[in-house]
């Protein structure tokens, strides 16, 4: 209701200012909120940003299980991320306690954390069936099985790992399948700025921004880019653009 309500005054300052023609909006298939699309160029994907999900307008074209990808809390890259649960159980001879943390991530970033909360607790034993649940359940899921996104956790993980060129092997590979993938050359964008190849990786975050013209985590890391390049006015205008979200 809340985003309906704000394009909505979008809307009239744009009649008030005899620019109705421009206001454009559509409604999020996944959780319903009315995304502003005013100003952004028509592109084959569009991001919303009351749920962070890339969504590719034409249904029939739907990227398999698109809802459920976005941004890694723990390490930034789009990828299919899902709660963890990090349960540390300790027992020091009069003292004893447990700490408990949520934090939404990828496959490969709950395997290493799950594989920590495992060798922790297995000195404690209480922990150990909640770390053994969280080691089975970050070697399932992910992209492993995605028919579109197949190769994704692999190509982060190489990024991660500072294995650029195999990384980008996938990416590209990937960018090939898909057509239209404003997530994957997201990521594509920041392993090329981690080898410290920051002309590609404008060029990636342009061509990210060409499949879907309002992707947020795209725009922001161009921003930072032309800040930092001495480009002010470029990332002023940007973050203009982007002022609404
Ligand atoms: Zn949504
Ligand atoms: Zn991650």
């Amino acid at each position: 209701m809340a985003s309906v309500t704000q394009a909505e005054i979008h809307r009239r300052e744009l009649k008030e200012n005899r620019q109705e023609r421009l206001f454009r909006a559509e409604t999020c298939r996944y959780c319903g909120a009315m995304v502003d699309l005013s100003g952004f160029e028509m592109t084959p994907q569009m991001y919303c940003p009351y749920c962070q999900t890339i969504i590719v307008l034409r249904r029939d074209k739907a990227h398999s299980d698109e809802k459920n990808y976005g941004i890694c809390d723990q390490c930034g890259f789009y990828s299919r991320p899902k709660i963890f649960t990090k349960f540390y159980f300790y027992f020091l001879v009069h003292v004893f306690g447990y700490r408990c943390q949520q934090i939404y991530m990828c496959n490969p970033c709950m395997r290493s954390a799950a594989w920590t909360m495992l060798l922790f607790n297995f000195l404690f034993i209480i922990g150990l069936p909640s770390a053994i649940y969280q080691v089975i359940r970050s070697h399932l899921g992910g992209s492993t099985f995605n028919k579109d996104f197949v190769g994704l956790d692999k190509a982060n993980s190489k990024a991660k790992s500072k294995k650029y060129q195999k990384a980008f092997a996938i990416y590209a590979t990937i960018e090939k399948r898909l057509g239209h993938c404003a997530g994957v050359r997201y990521n594509h964008a920041l392993a090329l700025s981690h080898a410290g190849q920051n002309d590609e990786a404008i060029a990636m975050l342009n061509e990210s921004l060409k499949d879907c013209s309002n992707y947020l985590p795209s725009a922001t890391l161009l921003q930072s880019f032309l800040a930092s390049g001495n480009q002010a006015e470029q990332a002023a205008e940007l973050a203009m653009k982007f002022a609404k979200y």
